[in-house]
């Protein structure tokens, strides 16, 4: 079995969708990123890379990289399960936690689950996701940027070799 540990901030302004878990959140702000900037899973992503001892998510897709400009970060996610995958991991299970000051998301993480569950081809019972704010400390506090960690657990099926 392997732990992998994923964070992402990014800052939020107008004229920006505020993408969390594949779903837009209805806010005024979103997140700056040259991708849709979905902080959640990029922090999966930096998670199951981790896990796996791949790198992390600015290897695997540049921030740079025109191909990548403003593109869903749930392709992302596929891409990174395929990997996973491909060197014999399972996703045994994912917690994470967004901050976030408003709106509240708990109207949303079921459909947050469900879309990381179906990128991944896991059940969204093994996917967690949970709200908090930032009590107003800091930027995230103050409503001027939104934060994710996560936690994922991956199992080695034993005929694989290398
Ligand atoms: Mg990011």
């Amino acid at each position: 079995m392997r732990v992998g540990f994923g964070y992402d901030i990014h800052k939020l302004v107008a004229g920006r969708k505020l993408m969390l878990g594949g779903v837009e959140i209805p806010s005024p702000v979103g997140e700056k990123a040259h991708s849709d900037g979905d902080v959640l899973l990029h922090a999966v992503v930096d998670a199951l890379l981790g896990a796996a001892s791949l790198g992390d998510i600015g290897k695997h897709f540049p921030p740079g990289d025109p191909a990548y400009k403003g593109i869903s970060s749930r392709v992302l996610l596929s891409q990174t399960g395929t990997l996973i995958k491909k060197h014999g991991y399972t996703i045994s299970n994912i917690d994470s936690t967004i901050i976030l000051e408003r709106p509240k998301l708990l109207p949303h993480i079921n459909s947050m689950k469900e879309n990381i569950a179906s990128d991944l081809g896991m059940d969204p019972g093994e996917v967690s996701i949970k709200g908090k704010t930032k009590e107003q400390c800091d930027a995230a506090g103050a409503g001027e940027a939104v934060e994710a960690y996560a936690v994922v657990l991956l199992t080695q099926s034993t005929e694989h070799h290398g």
